[in-house]
């Protein structure tokens, strides 16, 4: 017997056994549930808890479903400053994103201000001749652009809140992220010297929070024992990017912030792609150092990480950045008709804070601050 002659056999079988009574089928089917709702039977197959559909058919219900709703004071969004004051720049691999001097900053930020705009991460982007040297010693310059738009955001938005990157990767000539030994490794010594430095002064320049990205060993408890030092460390953040993996995601950032070594790469300082156990215990060791919140880059590929940084770090914000090559990515498949842009920035935010994070950096910001009521 065929399929569909079974299939038509069955229900002419079971049509005849109900008498063919479709017309009152509703009403039937109701009558059949009262009779059968006994401690001991349902009218369905299966224990009553298989029945999820009720709890989240209303929208407010589904939005109840997660541990983590996202927010506008949730997302951070990544400042590109240059030091041309004039300077507007798209940056042609990252969409809608620009390189800014000083003068064109505050015209960017106030209507995204006007919409919520709660926090910014700044990176400097020195394009001056002659800048850079193997110490990055233009990296902490007063007339630098990280510290002299620390104090121009400070000065003008009461309420914005200032992270500052650090790192020397923008500014020595050598683009390797901190000081290099004869051999070309990194003289972690020096290199948290000059790291904690750096910290200190955006810190004393204004930043609400500075975040060591350069991921030397130690740094951390240098940074929180200069903050202190400096009669400040009551009222700075440090977000330390604890679990930051080498990788290929992060090209567009890259050409945005003209950081690409000179030579060699940096899989000897950023962690594995497949260290799992070494990010746990990269997290371990930043969260006795001193850190107040972990961050963990990137942020899709590596939920597992956000996931295990929740659990190691469980009485302290998790944060996590979802870098230029996975936002290149999402509007590289909207453009290819793959999905929609704004459904994918949705879905993949959620799954980094329902993966653990409190806090995405994000270059989606300016559009989740038009998407977003709160
Ligand atoms: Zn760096």
């Amino acid at each position: 017997m065929s399929f569909s002659n079974l299939v038509n056999n069955v229900s002419y079988r079971d049509r005849q056994q109900n008498g063919d009574r479709s017309s009152q089928f509703s009403h039937m089917s109701r009558g059949v549930s009262y009779a059968s709702t006994t401690a001991t039977s349902v009218s369905i197959s299966g224990d009553i808890s298989s029945q999820l559909h009720g709890g989240y058919h209303h929208p407010l219900a589904r939005a109840w479903q997660a541990e983590r709703q996202l927010t506008k004071s949730m997302l951070i969004y990544p400042l590109f400053i240059s030091d041309q004051p004039d300077e507007e720049t798209l940056i042609p691999s990252l969409p809608n994103q620009h390189r800014r001097g000083l003068n064109r900053l505050t015209a960017h930020l106030d209507p995204l201000i006007a919409k919520g705009l709660a926090a910014v991460i700044l990176f400097g982007v020195p394009i001056n001749p002659g800048v850079k040297d193997p110490h990055g010693r233009a990296a902490d310059d007063p007339r630098g652009p990280v510290i002299q738009a620390i104090k121009l955001l400070r000065r003008t938005y009461r309420d914005l809140f200032i992270v500052a990157d650090v790192c020397l990767c923008e500014y020595t000539s050598h683009g390797h992220c901190g000081i290099l030994t004869e051999d070309g490794t990194l003289h972690n010594a020096l290199s948290v010297e000059r790291i904690s430095d750096v910290a200190t002064e955006y810190a004393l320049a204004g930043a609400h929070c500075v975040a060591p990205s350069d991921m030397n060993d130690g740094r951390i408890r240098a940074i929180k024992l200069k903050l202190i030092e400096a009669g400040i460390a009551h009222k700075t953040v440090l977000m330390s990017y604890s679990a930051k993996f080498s990788g290929c995601l992060y090209g567009p950032f890259r050409d945005a912030a003209g950081s690409v070594p000179s030579f060699g790469d940096r899989k000897c300082y950023q962690l594995p792609p497949g260290g799992r156990g070494l990010a746990r215990r990269a997290i371990v060791r930043d969260i006795n150092e001193g850190a107040d919140i972990i961050m963990i880059k990137p942020a899709n590929q590596y939920l597992d990480i956000i996931s295990d940084a929740k659990e190691l770090g469980k009485d302290m914000p998790i944060a996590a950045y979802q870098v230029s090559g996975e936002f290149a990515m999402i509007h590289a498949g909207a453009k290819a008709g793959v999905f929609d842009l704004k459904t994918m920035a949705f879905e993949s935010t959620e799954g980094i804070l329902r993966a653990g994070a409190s806090i995405v950096i994000s270059y989606f910001t300016p559009d989740f601050l038009d998407w977003l009521t709160t």
